[in-house]
């Protein structure tokens, strides 16, 4: 029997990162104001240069599949009624990937495949990422 899927409580710049999605529907990726680098997760220093004047910009939520795999048994008794589901890792052409649950049938995936990302809140500060083909 499913139960309601488990939903993290986000802190620091991984909150701020789904609040952004919450409440504009857009994937949001930390951008570096001194060298023009793109970083996921968010970190309190860009991983290219060094630099902490880093900030938070919006994506047009696309990319590409990188990878994927199938998952024909959970642990999370809330994801059981999606069961067998893939998990979508999608390379963003900013240059970082996301993860996100596919929405789609598995067995039509394709490297390289032209995706959307789809927020879905479920608090006011974390969300799910839905990967639609
Ligand atoms: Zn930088």
């Amino acid at each position: 029997m499913a139960t309601a899927k488990y939903t993290p409580r986000p802190l620091g710049l991984d909150r701020e990162f789904f609040q952004l999605a919450v409440t504009t529907g857009k994937l949001h990726l930390q951008h570096c104001n001194a060298c023009g680098h793109h970083q996921h997760p968010p970190r309190r220093f860009c991983a290219q240069c060094g630099s902490g004047d880093l900030g938070f910009v919006p994506t047009a939520n696309r990319g590409e599949v990188y990878s994927w795999t199938v998952s024909h048994f959970t642990v999370d008794s809330g994801w059981v009624d999606d069961l067998p589901y893939a998990t979508v890792v999608v390379q963003l052409p900013e240059g970082p990937r996301l993860v996100g649950a596919y929405t789609g049938d598995a067995s039509t995936l394709a490297i390289g495949q032209p995706v959307s990302i789809r927020p879905e809140a479920r608090t006011e500060d974390y969300c799910f990422f839905w990967i639609d083909g």
